[in-house]
């Protein structure tokens, strides 16, 4: 038998999922690692921990499935996106925390670079947003805040990678120091038309260009893993970030084809081939994946805070004991009761980008129940999601016909009924919820020529289906709610108390 390995390190856990060579799912471990919240508004993790979390899982599932390296013909790296790393070129040591994607500390910096009139200038190279969410400002903070910082990077002393270029840099004992399209287009310094870094940009932000990653096609030899890690220099032949990931492992791979991922966040891509559709609605423009020397394109749309809303409700309000018991609670009453709960608690992305909106709970009453408050959190990543595919299906001028779906959150069967009646398309949910795992061991596998592109369909299990049952009046009477809710939410944190 021949193997595939994903390594699937989310914002979470590192998980390490081994395929076998038709492209089942043959086991999978799991470590989740440690949040650092070190002040409002900041998330950090350890780089140590996120290498060690994602080296362990691989290590203990070869080890206790009693598999040999020698067997496995390809690693697929796929990872948590824009979460920014610095580490000194000599020691390999990280000169600071991961910052991590949902960090807001560079903020305000953010908005001093828009009153400088650069937002278009950003927007037309990089199909970005002038936003904190993506690594170069955070890279900026590292330079700026780490003493001596800025000094070592300019004289080629610090490398910075995002996740993928992390692990792959520790994977290959530092001997490669690189990163995929996908991954590069996440960075606001990547030009997605030229396909290379941008000079203009990283002159603005004082970034020198020796320090970033090799850029290669998402789909090919990345390197091969210094023996000591498994006994066998296996080769990595396929990296992604991990929402085009989760569109590969999906098979929209035609022009109009969309996936959500119900994870952390949600993210909702939509494969537009060879066109690089312009947004002026806050969707993003992005790399869909390279293979040899063509690139394909995606909007994308996200929701900040989607499965993370459970966590909340497990982990600081104590309401459940583990998320999927939100499920049972959600349908153990008839409706939301007029609850609604605005998760912005890292602002609101799509259709909105108001990094100073903060969470809001309304329409509470005195018959408010622990079950009204878990089935609004669950609602609520409904609403978000609809606001963002609205807002792509009115840009692309593609009206969906249909949506796949996965991540952790997407086997919740109340959220994906309740998000079929609120689109009022049918959902077809990956048999596999592993879709980000599963696209990075598809890449991995075609790049080591153990699978053929056109074989994948015939490789991938059927899904389940979930179609609409909701009245029109219903729907539209939730969706009148949740405007009016989330307009209570936005523009809350004052922006100077913010930005200290
Ligand atoms: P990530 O890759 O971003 O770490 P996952 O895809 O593993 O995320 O999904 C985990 C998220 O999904 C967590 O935020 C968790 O709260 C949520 N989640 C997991 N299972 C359920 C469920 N049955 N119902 C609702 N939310 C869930």
């Amino acid at each position: 038998m021949k193997y595939v390995i994903a390594l699937d390190q989310g914002t979470t856990s590192s998980r390490t999922v081994l395929f076998n060579n038709l492209g089942d799912i043959v086991a999978v471990r799991q470590q989740e690692f440690p949040q650092l919240f070190p002040s409002p508004g900041r998330v950090e993790h350890n780089p140590l921990e996120i290498w060690e979390s994602q080296l362990f899982t691989m290590t203990m599932l070869l080890k206790e499935e009693n598999i040999s390296p020698d067997d496995i013909k390809a690693i697929g790296i796929t990872n948590q996106r824009e979460t920014t790393i610095v580490w000194d070129k000599n020691t390999g040591e990280p000169v600071y925390n991961a910052i991590v994607w949902q960090d807001r500390r560079t903020a305000e910096y953010c908005e001093e670079l828009k009153r400088q009139g650069l937002e278009e200038l950003f927007k037309n190279k990089t199909g970005l947003v002038l936003d904190a969410y993506f690594s170069a400002t955070k890279i900026s903070w590292i330079l700026n805040n780490v003493p001596s910082a800025k000094e070592k990077a300019f004289s080629g002393d610090l490398l910075f990678g995002t996740v993928d270029t992390w692990l792959l840099y520790k994977l290959t004992a530092g001997r490669v120091h690189a990163t995929d399209v996908t991954n590069a287009s996440r960075t606001l310094l990547y030009n997605i038309h030229e396909l290379k870094w941008d000079d203009e940009l990283l002159d603005l932000l004082q970034i020198p260009r020796q320090m970033l990653p090799e850029v290669l096609p998402s789909i090919g030899y990345f390197g091969a893993l210094e023996k000591e890690w498994l006994g066998a220099e296996v080769p990595v032949f396929g990296m992604a970030g991990d929402q085009q990931a989760a569109l590969f492992g999906q098979l929209c791979k035609e022009e109009g084809m969309a996936k959500n991922t119900y994870g952390t966040g949600c993210f909702m891509l939509m494969n537009t081939g060879k066109r690089i559709i312009k947004s002026d609605k806050g969707l993003l423009t992005t790399i869909a994946w390279g293979v040899e020397n063509e690139v394909f394109y995606a909007i994308e749309g996200s929701v900040f805070v989607a499965g993370a809303v459970i966590q909340w409700m497990r982990d600081q309000l104590g309401l459940i004991q583990k998320a999927a018991d939100s499920e049972a609670l959600a349908n153990s009453i008839p409706d939301n009761g007029g609850v609604y709960l605005v998760p912005a608690f890292t602002g609101l992305g799509t259709p909105h980008w108001d990094m100073f909106a903060r969470g809001a709970l309304l329409g509470l009453t005195r018959g408010s129940s622990k079950a009204h408050l878990v089935r609004a959190a669950l609602e609520s990543i409904v609403f978000q999601t609809c606001d963002v595919l609205d807002t792509m299906q009115m840009e692309s001028g593609i009206p969906l016909q249909s949506l796949q779906v996965d991540g952790g959150a997407a086997s919740n069967g109340f959220l994906m009924q309740f998000q079929s009646d609120m689109l009022n398309i049918p959902l077809l949910r990956a048999a596999n919820t592993e879709a980000t795992a599963q696209g990075a061991a598809f890449m991995a596998g075609v790049g080591a020529g153990l699978w053929k592109e056109e074989d994948l369909p015939s490789i991938l299990r059927q899904g389940t289906h979930f179609y609409p049952a909701m009245e029109k009046s219903q729907r539209d009477n939730l969706k009148k709610h949740w405007k009016k809710a989330v307009k209570r939410a936005l523009n809350w944190e004052e922006k100077n108390n913010f930005l200290r």
